[in-house]
């Protein structure tokens, strides 16, 4: 469901497997000649829609090194008697859709009720495998997310009992935030109430554009109405924070569409809303239907800077209160915890086909074969098929990630935290980036124009590549 993706969550990055949630420290990974120019942005033009040639589509990071496949399983036993510290996470993924939305990279498998209880059954013997060891069971989880995929696609009694059962064996924070994505279609009142009975206190749903015409063309199957009206269902249980994703940049989806879009999630009164770019990548139905002249083309970046602009300023118009570039709040009820706490250096503990975790920066990735995860599960065994140790700063990179999503940087508390000189290693590029008009300095302060916002992905990635070189080339 995930638009986002942000990491596993979902800037999401939209599409690709495995998971972004689950790509926390994705970087590029290229060994490309060094040259300062490479960091650099465009001058002279509209920084907003021409600052570069192209979006970076996934979630910023510096990588370390792979561990050899046949040493995973004993180097991952081995963090697992360290317990935790710091902020953690869990991640649990269900990777059935309905429909395959045209637009989506992270469609996986088809669904059938008959699945669900098994499934079901095998995640919650994941969930148990390291049931009692230090790295899982020491130190309070501040928040869980259920994505996918399309978790609301599974039966209610399942939905409760995943819930319940992620409730019972891991060790929740007294205020843990409890995240059910989903879809609006085939999410009725019984499986809103099973996941309340689980204990769901939030609901991610990928409602993507109210335009019917669009929503079909997509692959979405409920009408304008029919979302609404399912919205303000569950809305009238007054028991979680509701927000929806909405996106912007599908083709026939004009300006007004778009402000439209905001205007119909402002009047359902929902907690809260995220707005992400669409990314069209070609091995996507939408992808190929575009090539093939099916469908007409996307947005291409300027209508797409101009739609973040005209999505920012309408929020702001409308006093909601940004908990990063691309999440937005109206109640205090929402808090987006999981997808804040996963994009810096929060532990992550993932369960299901295909996601992605960390303990103190190792980042693991399950199997993403449905049938080797179920096969390993049930052998007893934690289906890990990747493993990637952390970069020797690796949470000051994940601070300089964590920043930039929020659009600021405080380089002056990074660099007493980390030692690190920040502001002398990164002054060419500063000054490139404010003549290029994409931040201004604030005393110690970096700050995101709404230009240099569009292109956080881009800047945060950059910036942090230039610091590893420079930081790595000095040996500091
Ligand atoms: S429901 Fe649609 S958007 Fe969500 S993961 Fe499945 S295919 Fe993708």
């Amino acid at each position: 469901m995930s638009t986002a993706a942000e990491l596993n969550t979902r800037e999401r990055i939209d599409s690709e497997a495995p998971r972004l949630n689950s790509m926390p420290f994705f970087g590029s990974g290229k060994e490309e000649a060094w040259s300062m120019e490479r960091y650099f942005a465009q001058e002279g033009v509209d920084p907003l829609s021409h600052a570069f040639e192209g979006k970076v589509a996934v979630h910023p990071g510096v990588g370390g090194g792979m561990v050899a496949p046949e040493e995973v399983a004993e180097r991952l036993e081995s963090l697992l008697d360290t317990p935790r510290s710091g902020d953690s996470v869990a991640y649990v993924h269900v990777p059935f859709c309905e429909t395959h939305c045209l637009y989506c990279g992270f469609y996986n498998r088809g669904y059938s009720r008959g699945e669900s209880a098994r499934y079901t059954d095998t995640l919650l013997r994941e969930l148990r495998l390291w049931e009692g060891r230090a790295a899982q069971q020491e130190g309070p989880v501040h928040a869980v997310y259920l994505g996918g995929g399309t978790p609301t696609a599974l039966e209610a009694q399942d939905l409760e009992r995943l819930l319940k059962g992620i409730r019972s064996v891991l060790p929740l924070a007294n205020d843990c935030e409890i995240t059910v994505e989903g879809r609006l279609h085939n999410f009725g009142p019984e499986k809103m109430e099973a996941c309340f009975a689980g204990g769901a206190n939030r609901f991610s749903l990928g409602v993507q554009s109210f335009h019917t015409k669009i929503r079909q063309l997509m692959g979405r199957l409920a009408s304008r109405e029919e979302v609404f009206r399912r919205l303000e269902l569950l809305k009238s249980y007054n028991q979680a924070a509701v927000i929806v994703d909405l996106i912007f940049g599908f083709p026939m989806q004009t300006m007004d569409v778009w402000l439209d879009d905001i205007a119909v999630a402002r009047s359902a009164n929902l907690d809260g809303m995220d707005c992400y770019q669409l990314n069209v990548y070609g091995q996507t139905p939408l992808g190929r239907a575009i090539r093939e002249g099916k469908i007409p083309p996307a947005a291409d970046i300027p209508m797409q800077s101009a739609m973040f602009a005209a999505g920012v300023e309408a929020l702001q118009k409308a006093f909601y209160r940004r908990l990063s570039l691309t999440h937005w709040a109206r109640t205090s009820r929402e808090r987006n915890l999981y997808n804040l706490k996963v994009k810096g250096s929060a532990n992550c503990l993932a369960f299901g086909p295909g996601a992605g975790g960390n303990l103190a920066g190792w980042f693991y990735l399950n199997q993403s074969s449905y049938q080797k995860w179920q096969d390993m599960v049930n052998e007893g065994r934690k289906p890990a098929m990747m493993l990637m140790r952390p970069d020797a700063r690796f949470y000051f990179y994940r601070a300089v990630a964590a920043a930039m999503e929020q659009g600021w940087l405080d380089m002056a508390a990074l660099e007493q935290t980390y030692g690190v000189q920040m502001r002398s290693v990164l002054q060419p590029l500063l000054e490139q980036w404010q003549r290029a008009g994409l931040v201004s300095l604030q005393g110690s302060v970096m700050v995101l124009t709404l230009a240099g916002q569009f292109w956080q992905v881009n800047l945060s990635q950059l910036m942090q590549d230039f610091l590893k070189h420079a930081l790595d080339t000095a040996n500091v």
